[in-house]
């Protein structure tokens, strides 16, 4: 053991070095990735059940194209980049892509949607408005047709300065969704608040719902998106049944694996090929 001036023992520990050592390792990794712009932005189809399930729009999902370790889902970086504060800079890139690819669609479906999350960290960002603003101009992409997703958590850290950041952002026409709706406990009260256009409801509420009659937390969400005269969107659609009671309901768009799963833009260019335009 050694003794530092304060005559506190420290010892050497080989757990904890090696935990520093790997996210040390992980940081770098990331940075270098970000250099080296290893990041791909993934499409997730949006479909509309009461037109027979035809896509409509799409949702943006980032991915990190790994030399050695392949294709790693957000779930495995976005944290880390969020720590490192790399998020806005990311996200900036996903968003300019996204709204590219979005026009690139749009010459053959005018009016095809956009989604793309917004972290924490971005709507904290006060050159946000600007960045969007830019974005739509430089790309061309009609604001109505981009839809920025928050989650509750996210929109209700600080609810007077989201609903301020929110109500700027809706000035520039583009439109607001609250991702995972139903799973933060607070949001009753709020909605009347935020300048909330589109909620998705959250896939535990899609994967809970009875085969057969009885009520479900999803349809009291449905519900609730009526009475606020939102656009609900149902996550997580896994079976035929689930999408046809979701249509029965009325809630008009759903995503999920029974329709699609994300895939790089090629694969929804080519989806869009085999559907006529509408
Ligand atoms: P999210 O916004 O709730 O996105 C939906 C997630 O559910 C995606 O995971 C998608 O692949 C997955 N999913 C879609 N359909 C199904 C289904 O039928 N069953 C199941 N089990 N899962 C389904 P993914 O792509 O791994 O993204 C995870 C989360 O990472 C996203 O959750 C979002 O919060 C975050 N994220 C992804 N891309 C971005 C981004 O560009 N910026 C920010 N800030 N966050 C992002
Ligand atoms: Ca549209
Ligand atoms: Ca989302
Ligand atoms: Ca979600």
């Amino acid at each position: 053991a050694k003794r530092d001036g304060g005559g506190v023992a420290r010892r050497f520990d080989p757990v904890l070095f090696a935990k520093a050592e790997q996210r040390r390792l992980a940081e770098q990794d990331l940075m270098r990735g970000l250099e080296a712009g290893e990041f791909e932005v993934h499409y997730q189809p949006i479909v509309d059940l009461d037109q027979g399930g035809i896509t409509v729009g799409v949702e943006a999902l980032v991915r990190w194209r790994h030399p050695e370790k392949g294709l790693v889902p957000p779930a495995l970086f976005l944290e880390l980049a969020e720590q490192l504060g790399q998020v806005p800079r990311l996200g900036g890139w996903v968003l300019e892509e996204a709204c590219r690819q979005a026009m690139d669609w749009q010459n053959r479906f005018p009016g095809f949607e956009m989604n793309v999350n917004l972290s924490a960290s971005q709507l904290g960002n006060p050159k946000l408005i600007d960045e969007v603003r830019e974005v739509l101009r430089r790309t061309g992409l009609p604001p109505q047709d981009l839809v920025l997703e928050l989650t509750e958590s996210v929109a209700l850290t600080d609810l007077v300065e989201s609903a301020r950041v929110l109500s700027a952002l809706k000035e520039l026409g583009v439109r607001i969704a609250l991702d995972d709706f139903g799973t933060g406990f607070s949001s009753l009260s709020h909605l009347s608040t935020l300048p909330v256009d589109v909620v998705k409801i959250d896939r535990s509420f899609v994967q809970a719902m009875p085969e057969t009659g009885g009520a479900s937390v999803a349809e009291a969400v449905l519900h609730i998106a009526r009475t606020f005269n939102l656009s609900p969107v149902a996550e997580g659609v896994e079976d035929a049944g689930q999408a046809e009671r979701l249509k029965e309901l009325g809630a008009g768009r759903a995503q999920g694996y029974h329709f699609a799963r994300p895939m790089p833009a090629l694969g929804v260019t080519e989806l869009l090929d085999k559907q006529s335009p509408v």
